[in-house]
């Protein structure tokens, strides 16, 4: 669905101009425009005197699904360096109840190498079916060959549900194989069920900042895509009476690989002293630090308020600070009282990790900067002029 102007209708009244409350329409030789702002609130349409603004519906056909052609409850077991992470036992302890209430097989996809006796101990863990391709390729995340692997597999073989992690490596390339096989996909989910009419998965959620839980079904298309969040879903117990088979997928069997990025080295990070989930108060440095040397002043506003150091990806990827400081979708979601942004512009990846905190203060020098969408304090201005000032002023305060 999209608004749209009939260019030979329109008179360049301008009256649209006013009616929108997204600042989505300019004037383009004459003529009204609509920009990428639109949300489609259709005010423009009832504003327009000439009738020049219409409603397009949407041209994409939606193919016939025939839903019994796909069948199976997956879930991805992730590991790192060879082990499996616990989240993949939570995923089958979910999928084990969906798959009593649907009466379909509980399949467990790993990719790694050599993997065999963590691929068979997925069975005692409550998997009817293992599905491990062993690679050396696969042996760390990467996200390309990970989304091909796992999207050939699921083209192949038609699963019904796929769960996965909504861990880092989930949330990093579970979109990507959502949007190769042409599926929806919920993220970060709390709760899963079967609608007992149409069979269809119920994905709860929470949104809105956790003020209320969506529960979002995907009708139309197959598979049903789910990130499911860590520690929320019971892990299955180990039943090591229980049968299932293991699939090894060696040589890739014609499976496509999309290796336009390698792993070349694979850094052991020190665990942080600081838990960043459980900090009242978090102050996060991004690219505006300009480098390292930046987090220097983050790090002293933090002493002065007791909390935790946070950083956006753009400045981990940039190495100046450890991974374990990123905050955001592919970083740690935190909910502090107090976060205090600094020259982090306010990407949605960024916001998804940090929106929900009590009392957000955004420091950044463009004042157009997204993240004064959700401050609850804005200063505009020089981060390096105005951190020392705050510090000075609360190490005084304090008597310092
Ligand atoms: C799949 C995917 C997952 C992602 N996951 C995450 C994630 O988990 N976390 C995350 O953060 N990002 C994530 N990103 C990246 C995200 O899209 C942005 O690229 C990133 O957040 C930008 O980081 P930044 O705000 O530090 O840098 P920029 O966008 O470059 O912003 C720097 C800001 O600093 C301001 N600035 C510059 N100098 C100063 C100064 N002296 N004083 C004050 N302000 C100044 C600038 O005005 C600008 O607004 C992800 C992206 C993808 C595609």
């Amino acid at each position: 669905m999209a608004v749209v102007v009939i260019k030979d209708q329109c008179n360049g009244c301008e009256a649209c101009l006013a009616s929108c409350p997204y600042e989505a329409i300019e004037m383009v030789d004459g003529v009204a425009w609509i920009n990428e702002k639109c949300t489609i609130c259709l005010a423009c349409i009832e504003a327009c005197p000439v009738e020049a603004i219409i409603q397009e519906e949407s041209k994409v056909e939606l193919p016939d699904l025939d839903k019994n052609s796909y069948s199976g409850i997956w879930i991805f077991a992730e590991q790192r360096n060879g082990k499996v992470s616990s989240v993949a036992m939570e995923l089958l302890g979910a999928g084990r109840k969906l798959a009593g209430k649907t009466g379909e097989k509980l399949t467990a996809v790993l990719l790694g190498h050599g993997m065999e006796e963590a691929a068979r101990d997925l069975v005692h863990f409550g998997a009817d079916e293992v599905l491990y391709v062993d690679d050396p390729a696969l042996a760390q995340f990467n996200d390309g060959p990970y989304a091909s692997v796992l999207g050939d597999l699921i083209e192949e073989h038609k699963p019904s549900i796929v769960l996965a992690g909504a861990t880092f490596m989930g949330r990093s390339f579970i979109p990507m194989v959502a949007s190769r096989v042409n599926t929806g996909l919920t993220a970060d989910c709390t709760a899963l069920d079967i609608d007992p009419e149409t069979g269809d998965l119920l994905q709860t959620r929470p949104a809105f900042g956790g003020n209320i839980m969506a529960t979002i079904i995907c009708p139309r298309h197959r598979p049903q895509m789910a990130t499911v969040r860590h520690k929320v879903m019971a892990a299955a117990p180990k039943d090591t009476g229980h049968k299932g088979e293991v699939h090894v997928i060696r040589g890739l069997d014609g499976i496509r690989m999309d290796d336009r990025t390698k792993v070349l080295e694979v850094v052991e990070e020190i665990i942080d002293t600081v838990n960043l989930a459980e900090a009242d108060i978090i102050v996060s440095g991004g690219r505006g630090l300009g480098g390292p040397e930046g987090f220097k002043i983050i790090e002293e506003l933090a002493l002065a308020l007791d909390g935790a150091v946070g950083a956006s990806r753009s400045a981990v990827d940039s190495g100046w600070i450890p991974y374990s400081h990123q905050v955001g979708q592919t970083g740690k979601t935190v909910q502090p009282k107090l976060y205090i942004a600094c020259g982090i512009s306010g990407a949605v990846q960024h916001l998804a990790g940090m929106q929900a905190s009590d009392v957000i203060v955004a420091i950044n020098k463009d004042a157009d900067a997204p993240i004064f969408d959700v401050a609850t304090y804005g200063l505009v201005g020089d981060l390096f002029q105005i951190i020392p000032e705050i510090v000075r002023s609360v190490n005084a305060s304090r008597g310092q």
